[in-house]
């Protein structure tokens, strides 16, 4: 796969090249919507570029909930439609990346008064299992009170009526987001993070283009193109405003935090989907050495730019948590990371936010400017697959440009391919084998391969070029030398955060890795002083912030 330029050692490069050329697409945003459509439009042939404002999946599509998933509260508010669409594509996208999208059984523990009874859940599980096309295998299991407890003993005996498994997928939503944004790029696309678009270029009254800043170096340069998509989640309205075309349907902004515990702490052999005192429903999922929690799901006013987890969101989850498990008494103590992200989701007249559709919508602004919000991580590629389908009728008719047809469905995910779960787990234990070698834990095979896929290959070699003593900081480097030349990362919090997941699910390996990976930070990118000491601080801060809540 060419990567050359998502290289961040030859972002000048790339940087002259958005200057010269003339694109057909530019895509503003680089969370899972704008990459989904870089990848539809670069592998239909139009030459594409997205312009990203801070990293990659640094919005809304690194603080999901990371489930590929059916939504099967959208159900219960008879969103038919929706449950088909995005059921049917958790299954493209576990074909077209295995590694990423990984099969996750969900108990659904029926409780006295809870939010579903027997009968609601065993009927609402199989309409759910038809609508997203569900394998005969995977399809739900009703379990008596009694087999709920074998596989969950922490549920509380005493409200307990039984349970439904039904069938979801696990990803990670950054991980995910800047795979299909290399896949984007392997396709012809240009990407580049750290490049805001500042403003519009017009043409009379139509946009043909964007002024761009570089958040990186401040200068200042404009690239060309036929049309412009804005993908910028919550930041969509703020574009449309800029671009004096701000009317109709707005958005509704509703913040959703996700706490995570050491998996000691929460010990749940299985991911849950339960009841909370108020009428909600939350997500317990274990994930390697820990288990997140989320999430909460209130409107949000504040600064769009700074979205923080409060005491009230952690208590709200915590309460939640010790309600329907009464014997584990988290307190705030035990949360070691956490997380907080905004859902750009459509203004609908009295409706509270939880009751909000998760649909997405695509706006037509008279300056040609076509703004895409709401929906889901899981429909990304349908989303897309809309958006190329409106662009193609405009190229048609603006321009007798006829555009080849969307073919997303086929394209396997940067990282692949693997024939199927079989096929990672083989790979998982092989590089488990080679690590173990290095005196490192088996863990690791599953990290890499889930992170990086066929990819691993790469950084394991890479080991060898350096003589730590610890095993964990020679590949902690290796990754930052991989994220670095074929992910454009750029800061510590790129690394830490958004390409290797630790901030949220391996928080304690990042105090031993500070220093030799700021060092490295330092020789690639040839940081002064001052640059390093700006550094530190955002590592600092991001650490604080995601375990100390005021
Ligand atoms: P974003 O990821 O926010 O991307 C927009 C990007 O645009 C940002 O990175 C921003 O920096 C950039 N940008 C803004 N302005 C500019 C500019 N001027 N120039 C350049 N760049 C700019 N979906 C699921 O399918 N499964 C789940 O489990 C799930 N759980 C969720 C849980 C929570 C708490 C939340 C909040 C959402 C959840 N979702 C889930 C929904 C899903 O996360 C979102 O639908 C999706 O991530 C939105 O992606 P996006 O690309 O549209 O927006």
């Amino acid at each position: 796969m060419n990567t050359h330029l998502f290289s961040s050692l030859n972002r000048g490069e790339l940087i002259n090249k958005l200057k010269s050329t003339s694109y057909d697409l530019i895509v503003i945003g680089g969370g899972i919507t704008g990459s989904g459509i870089a990848l539809d439009a670069a592998s239909r042939g139009l030459k594409t570029m997205l312009i990203e404002k801070k990293d990659f999946a640094s919005g809304t599509s690194s603080k999901s909930t990371k489930l590929i998933h059916g939504g099967l509260r959208y159900l219960k508010q008879f969103e038919i439609a929706l449950v088909r669409e995005v059921g049917r594509e958790r299954a493209i996208v576990h074909r077209l990346a295995p590694q990423l999208v990984k099969s996750e059984k969900m108990l659904l523990p029926m409780i006295k008064d809870g939010t579903f009874g027997k009968v609601a859940t065993s009927v609402g599980l199989m309409v759910y299992d038809v609508l997203a096309g569900v394998e005969k295998a995977d399809q739900r299991k009703m379990l008596s009170k009694e087999e709920t407890l074998a596989i969950e003993p922490l549920l509380d005996e005493s409200i307990l009526e039984g349970g439904g498994i039904y069938a979801e997928y696990r990803t990670d939503d950054a991980r995910l987001t800047v795979e299909v944004l290399k896949t984007a790029v392997a396709h012809g696309a240009d990407a580049i993070n750290y490049v805001e678009g500042s403003d519009f270029i017009y043409d009379g009254a139509k946009v043909i283009g964007m002024k761009c800043k570089d958040r990186l170096t401040d200068e200042e340069f404009e690239v060309s193109s036929k049309y412009v998509v804005s993908a910028a989640g919550p930041w969509v309205d703020t574009l449309r405003k800029k671009n004096h075309s701000f009317k109709g349907k707005k958005l509704h902004l509703t913040k959703g935090v996700h706490i995570v515990v050491p998996h000691k702490r929460l010990p749940v052999r299985h991911s849950l989907y339960f009841d909370v005192p108020d009428g909600r429903m939350i997500f317990a999922i274990p994930r390697d050495k820990v288990t997140y929690i989320g999430t909460t799901d209130t409107d949000y006013n504040g600064d769009i730019n700074d979205v923080r987890s409060n005491v009230e969101d952690v208590e709200y989850l915590l309460d939640a948590t010790n309600n329907t498990f009464p014997t584990v008494n988290l307190t705030i103590a035990d949360v070691e990371s956490s997380w907080a992200g905004l859902r750009p989701l459509i203004e609908e007249e009295g409706k509270s936010a939880s009751e909000l559709s998760r649909k997405d919508e695509i706006f037509l602004s008279d300056t040609g400017l076509i703004s895409i919000a709401g929906g889901k991580l899981t429909g990304y590629r349908k989303m897309a697959e809309r958006i190329l389908d409106l662009l193609s009728e405009k190229f048609e008719e603006d321009y007798g440009i006829d555009v080849a047809k969307g073919k997303t469905d086929e394209i396997v995910i940067s990282g692949g391919p693997f024939e199927g779960s079989k096929e990672v787990n083989k790979y998982a234990d092989e590089l488990a084998k080679k690590l173990g070698k290095e005196g490192i834990e088996a863990y690791y095979g599953q990290y890499l391969v889930s992170n990086y896929g066929k990819q691993s290959e790469l950084i394991v070699e890479q080991m060898s070029a350096y003589k730590d003593k610890d095993p964990l900081v020679r590949l902690g480097r290796a990754e930052l030398w991989y994220t670095v030349h074929h992910e454009m990362v750029h800061t510590a919090m790129d690394f830490f955060n958004r390409r290797t997941g630790r901030l949220y699910f391996n928080l304690p390996t990042i105090v031993p890795l500070i220093k030799p990976i700021m060092k490295d930070l330092k020789s690639y990118f040839g940081w002064k002083k001052k640059r390093q000491q700006q550094e530190m601080e955002e590592l600092e801060k991001s650490l604080k912030l995601a375990a100390n809540f005021e």
